[in-house]
């Protein structure tokens, strides 16, 4: 599959993971948004949160409960805050279509977002 997050999370494309594990990568997105702006990506490849499976429940839970709140802590920006985002479908602004969750920290944000 031509996939451009499942060539990085699988090493394909050489990239410097700022986490890993047996089911995530997480790096920093090409274009920041912010000082801090990770990419937490799934290795399995899911094409987007209406994709997803019962089986796929525990993944959720760990890139929240420990990958996106270790990563906040590690950035020192739980304290301040930050923003946790998953763009889905065209007028969610996806522009990649393997699951990933966007931790953007590091400014004060605005809301609605644009
Ligand atoms: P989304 O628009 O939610 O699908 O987010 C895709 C994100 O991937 C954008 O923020 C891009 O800047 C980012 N991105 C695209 N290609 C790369 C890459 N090679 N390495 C890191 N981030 C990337
Ligand atoms: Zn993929």
């Amino acid at each position: 599959m031509d996939c451009l997050f499942c060539k990085i999370a699988g090493g394909e494309i050489p990239s410097k993971f700022v986490y890993e594990d047996e089911s995530v990568v997480a790096f920093r997105d090409i274009n920041p948004q912010a000082p801090q702006h990770i990419l937490i990506v799934p290795r399995k490849h899911i094409e987007s949160i209406n994709a997803f499976q019962v089986e796929d429940k525990d993944l959720v839970a760990h890139i929240l409960v420990d990958v996106v709140l270790k990563l906040a802590k590690d950035l020192g920006i739980d304290e301040s805050g930050y923003r946790v985002v998953i763009n889905t479908g065209d007028e969610g602004g996806q522009t990649v279509h393997h699951l990933h969750v966007h931790l953007i920290g590091g400014r004060s944000m605005q809301w609605p977002p644009g």
